[in-house]
């Protein structure tokens, strides 16, 4: 048994404290994490005995189990992310936009605020990075951070995904093009990134609020070009159409990797942990996008969506749990992107 002969800062005595592992759940911050601790026990008193290495140990390892229960980057990941873009801490920092001696201190083991911690978790993605630097990091130089965008562009392309998508799940629902589906495959790729991009430019994106844009998305495009944008199927729920098998897809693609739910008010909105990748959309696709979120953003609430959704002829004439044909888009209520009035709420 590893014993250590010292003074009990319980009793004072002078004893031969043996090193004990417990099992323990501690409070983090409001998250219970679970973890082995070790602890020097006194022979005599029975307590435990205080010293400060235990003690830096065991908060080390807390942390850790904090970090690692919430997907935040651990010391040694943030150290490798940094070297790996070839980042000094000061431009790291200045990218992040957090101060210098923050994050020393977290590649040395300091506990993240939640808002820095975020930033860490997205800056595992380097078209985050990218983002960052195209709009700012105004405490870099030209030079600087012509240099840096360089070395996240260098690692944007040709990357695998940290939001490894179930495709399982999405393989399972996924479809060809047919007059269910818009005229177009369905591409789980495809919706991550529309539903990014969705995520960063409407206002408060609750989940059902996704559903009728979605829709609103893929019948607009149908009745311009003859062909969806994502490829879903929309089926009638009571409360307005939704993407056939919603529930499953939205699982799959909110993963908490790149689509993340947060709590908000009375429900759940989708937020995304990096910016979207739009490289293989064309121009059109974008301003069809921005159509799209510009005439969410009209509606006051979720609810003044839901109810001008409601007034659409697919969703009244199709009964509850089918399949809205996309047929219905030629009498859609809202104009969409290629002109045409953009009914008012
Ligand atoms: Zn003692």
């Amino acid at each position: 048994m590893e014993t250590m002969h010292t003074v009990c800062s319980e009793c004072l005595r002078e004893v031969d404290a043996a090193y004990v592992v417990e099992h323990e759940a501690v409070d983090i911050r409001g998250v219970s994490v679970e973890g082995e601790f070790k602890h020097l026990i006194c022979p005599e008193c029975g307590e435990r005995i205080g010293q400060l290495d235990i003690a830096g140990r065991n908060l080390d390892k807390m942390y850790r189990a904090y970090r690692e229960k919430l997907d935040i980057p651990q010391p040694e990941e943030i150290v490798a992310l940094r070297k790996g873009y070839g980042f000094t801490q000061r431009v790291f920092a200045a990218i992040l936009d957090i101060g210098v001696a923050s994050l020393q201190r977290y590649e040395q083991g300091a506990l993240a605020s939640d808002s820095h911690a975020q930033l860490l978790r997205q800056a595992r993605d380097p078209r985050f990075l990218r983002d960052r630097l195209r709009q700012g990091a105004r405490k870099l130089s030209e030079e600087e951070r012509a240099h840096a965008l360089q070395a996240v562009t260098a690692q944007c392309s040709g990357r695998v995904d940290y939001a490894v998508i179930r495709f399982d799940v999405l393989d399972g629902m996924a479809h060809e093009e047919s007059l269910e589906t818009g005229m177009r495959a369905f591409d789980p790729d495809r919706l991550r990134e529309v539903v990014a991009y969705l995520a960063a430019h409407v206002r408060d994106l609750y989940r059902t609020k996704l559903n009728k844009i979605l829709f609103y998305l893929d019948f607009a495009s149908y009745r311009d070009t003859g062909r969806g944008f994502t490829g879903l199927r929309y089926a009638k729920a009571d409360f307005g159409p939704v993407p056939d098998q919603y529930e499953l897809m939205m699982g799959a693609l909110v993963d908490g990797a790149a689509l993340a739910l947060r709590e908000q008010g009375e429900g759940q909105v989708v937020v995304a942990r990096r910016g979207a990748d739009l490289s293989s959309f064309t121009p059109d696709e974008v301003a069809r996008l921005d159509a799209v979120c510009a005439f969410a953003n009209t509606f006051e609430t979720a609810s003044a969506l839901s109810e001008f959704s409601h007034q659409e002829p697919g969703w009244c004439e199709t009964p509850t749990g089918s399949l809205i044909p996309y047929a219905y888009a030629e009498g859609l209520q809202w104009g969409g992107a290629d002109g045409g009035p953009i009914a008012q709420p």
